[in-house]
């Protein structure tokens, strides 16, 4: 898999691609970086960015010629002026800018863009960028949330990390199966040593070595927690059919005790 980020500051994302298990990710080949400092295609002699926005308004924008210069130079073509043959002709990659009014950035598109070969990542800055190059050069919109950054190098990075990290080989399979969001669940709650830290001991279940009550102890704490937690994600599962029976009757089970505890309480 690989990253080529556009940016007006990549030393950012350089430093986080120097570091931790992502290093090791590079250094193996299972991951591939380059990093584009837009600014090196200014068309002035002050390498001048960002201007202020016709019709008036705060704040200043980036501009279209650096944007669209930087993002040629990585391979990527106008689509305005090529036909669609044409302009994937040779070339495998999805063209990303980071936006807050982009589509919503979630486990289930972390597994869909981790499965391109390469990902093109424009960070905006200032009050964001020319819509001319949404509208010539961006496959997608990418939101990581309902909030407003400074940046898109920060959102750049959650989405770095949240993808390669499923690219194969990376982590083992295994260790994705359980973990929050896989199946529509969030992750069972874990434990490590001591088995008694102050008042509180290790559930008996995890000492037992029983696999089959462990694997049973963990769904239904799944369960619990997705439910106490995050209920909508539930709702989404019955609703899609993404349970199985098994599932589906631990949650039945779980809300009918909810609720009675709850008819007791009042
Ligand atoms: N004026 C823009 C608006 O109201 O939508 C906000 C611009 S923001 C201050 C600057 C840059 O940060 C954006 O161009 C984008 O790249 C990035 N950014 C901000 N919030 C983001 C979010 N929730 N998800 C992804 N990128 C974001």
């Amino acid at each position: 898999m690989k990253y080529t980020l556009l940016s007006l500051f990549p030393e950012i994302i350089d430093a986080f691609f120097a570091l931790s298990i992502l290093a090791k990710a590079v250094q193996r080949g299972i991951v591939e970086y380059r990093s584009v400092n837009i600014r090196d295609f200014a068309v002035d002699k002050r390498r001048t960015c960002d201007d202020a926005p016709y019709g008036g308004g705060p704040g200043m924008l980036m501009m279209a010629e650096p944007l669209g210069r930087a993002l040629e130079s990585v391979g990527v073509r106008n689509k305005l002026e090529y036909s669609g043959e044409e302009r994937s002709a040779g070339k495998n990659h999805r063209v990303i800018y980071l936006s807050p009014s982009g589509r919503p950035f979630t486990q289930e598109l972390a597994h869909e863009l981790a499965g391109e070969p390469e990902l093109i990542l424009l960070c905006g800055r200032y009050e964001g960028i020319d819509q001319r190059i949404i509208d010539a050069y961006i496959d997608d919109e990418i939101s990581i949330g309902d909030y407003v950054l400074s940046s898109g190098e920060t959102a750049a990075l959650v989405v770095i990390d949240a993808t390669y990290r499923l690219a194969e080989a990376v982590i083992t399979p295994a260790s994705l199966e359980e973990e929050s969001f896989s199946g529509g669940l969030l992750e069972y709650p874990q434990y490590t040593r001591p088995e008694i830290y102050g008042m509180l001991k290790v559930p008996e279940v995890l000492l037992s070595g029983h696999h089959e009550n462990i694997r049973l102890w963990r769904l239904r704490k799944r369960i619990e927690k997705t439910l106490a937690l995050r209920p909508d994600l539930i709702r989404g599962g019955i609703e899609t059919g993404l349970f199985d029976r098994k599932t589906r009757g631990l949650i039945e089970e779980i809300q009918g005790i909810a609720v009675r505890a709850g008819t007791q309480d009042s």
